[in-house]
């Protein structure tokens, strides 16, 4: 039996993960659960999985959530950041979780590395932010990361594990589906609001990371993403549009093959994959997942990406090859942007507009500690905010 403790519980990720742990109740226990201040959605994941500790980051719904259970459950409730941080390190917990959206989520996932856990990674925001601290400190402690984002969770597949170097595989492609707005006319983006652009064509998710899909700048952090994990440069990962989202990742390797991994869009399938890969290297665990149809697909499409449509990939781009501190920033300023656009204080166009100003303007020299990355990323969210209420944004695209 191996405990896992659920960071982000209440949210997609979380609900994926519960989806498989249902299925899986001989194998795996949930034992800590941690979310932001959704208590009322922890209570019936509490009824059903028992968990031993519960953390809400948000210290009023801590209290709401412990004033709801006194009837019928034995759990601990603790409140604040370091709850959840604590849900992390949870003594019983081996497998973590990092299912937190955002920079938010990466007090805890570095806990969980400082603390030799296995660590199944789908907040991306962390890795991007920190780089290769947090590589080196899993290295330190002997912490495993396994990839959970689907695309990184296939390229694993398809390279049978996380080594990828030149000896073996020469590229490696993401595919992207292109978000809602594949097609819709340029001159109607300004107008683009919030629901529309979390309205994703083939994938169910939070709202960050849905508005990410629509701009491509998920797929740019996916690239950044796989270049720390599979210690690759930015010329050898590539990013093809793949409408229907069959393929996930395509890794060429040097002989000429390219090897493909195809499933249905559901994230239970890399979630199920890399909990299956703590029991042991040739583990699948059987999942009740919609099975891929080929006839249903029909055909398998793939275009390049255009620039001017999703300029958030080039900016990407020249983020990774500028080094570790534009990745913090250009993290930073895309999460302030995209906050300022679900409030309605930024029109779609903007975002990477304003994450494309920040840029020029931020100190990207590259952080060398934890606190320096908390400290660049408090100074980049201050400047973002800044261009963002000025309006300054005479170096945008949107100026051009
Ligand atoms: P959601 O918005 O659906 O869920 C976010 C979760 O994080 C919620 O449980 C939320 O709690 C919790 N949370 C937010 N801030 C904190 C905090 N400070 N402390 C504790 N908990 C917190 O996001 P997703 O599940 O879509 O995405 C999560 C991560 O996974 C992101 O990094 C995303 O990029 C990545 N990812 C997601 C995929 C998907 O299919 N959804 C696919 C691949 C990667 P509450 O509900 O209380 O607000
Ligand atoms: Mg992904």
């Amino acid at each position: 039996m191996r405990n896992v403790a659920i960071l982000g519980a209440t949210g997609s990720i979380g609900e994926s993960t519960l989806k498989v742990l249902r299925q899986h109740r001989d194998k795996f226990r949930v034992v800590a659960l941690a979310a932001h201040s959704n208590w009322q959605a922890m209570l019936p994941i509490i009824a059903e999985f028992a968990p031993q500790y519960v953390a809400m980051h948000d210290e009023n719904a801590a209290e709401a959530l412990r004033t709801a259970l006194t009837r019928f459950s034995k759990v601990k409730v603790s409140g604040g950041a370091k709850a959840v941080t604590a849900c992390a390190t949870f003594a019983e917990a081996e497998i973590i979780v990092a299912g937190i959206a955002g920079f938010a989520g990466l007090p805890s996932t570095w806990a969980a590395v400082a603390n030799e856990r296995t660590v199944l990674l789908a907040n991306k925001e962390a890795l991007v932010a920190s780089g290769n601290l947090l590589l080196s400190l899993a290295e330190k402690t002997g912490a495993t990361i396994l990839p959970i984002d689907s695309e990184h969770n296939a390229v694993y597949q398809c390279a049978n594990g996380m080594s990828c170097d030149r000896t073996k595989v020469r590229a490696i492609t993401l595919t992207a589906s292109g978000g809602p707005f594949r097609t819709r006319a340029l001159d109607t983006f300004a107008s683009i609001t919030p629901d529309e652009a979390c309205a994703h064509p083939t994938w169910d998710m939070g709202r960050k990371i849905s508005v990410d899909s629509a701009t491509l700048m998920n797929k740019g952090l996916e690239v950044i993403e796989a270049a720390l994990l599979f210690r690759r440069s930015a010329d050898d990962i590539h990013v093809l549009i793949h409408p229907t989202s069959s393929v996930h990742a395509l890794v060429e390797l040097v002989d000429g093959s390219v090897i493909a991994h195809i499933g249905p869009s559901d994230m239970q399938v890399p979630i199920a994959h890399a909990l299956a890969q703590c029991l042991g290297e040739d583990v699948r665990l059987p999942l009740d997942v919609e099975r891929f149809s080929f006839s249903r697909v029909g055909r398998l499409e793939f275009f390049d990406v255009d620039p001017l449509r999703y300029p958030a990939l080039n900016l990407s781009y020249a983020a990774l090859r500028s080094g570790q501190g534009a990745c913090l920033a250009l993290n930073a300023a895309n999460e302030v942007a995209v906050a300022a656009f679900l409030r309605g204080e930024l029109s779609f166009d903007r975002i990477v507009a304003l994450v494309e100003a920040t840029l020029s303007k931020a100190n990207t020299r590259p952080p060398s500690t934890l606190e320096e990355v908390f400290e660049r990323d408090r100074e980049v969210r201050a400047l973002s905010q800044q261009l963002l209420t000025e309006n300054a944004l005479l170096v945008g695209r949107g100026a051009e």
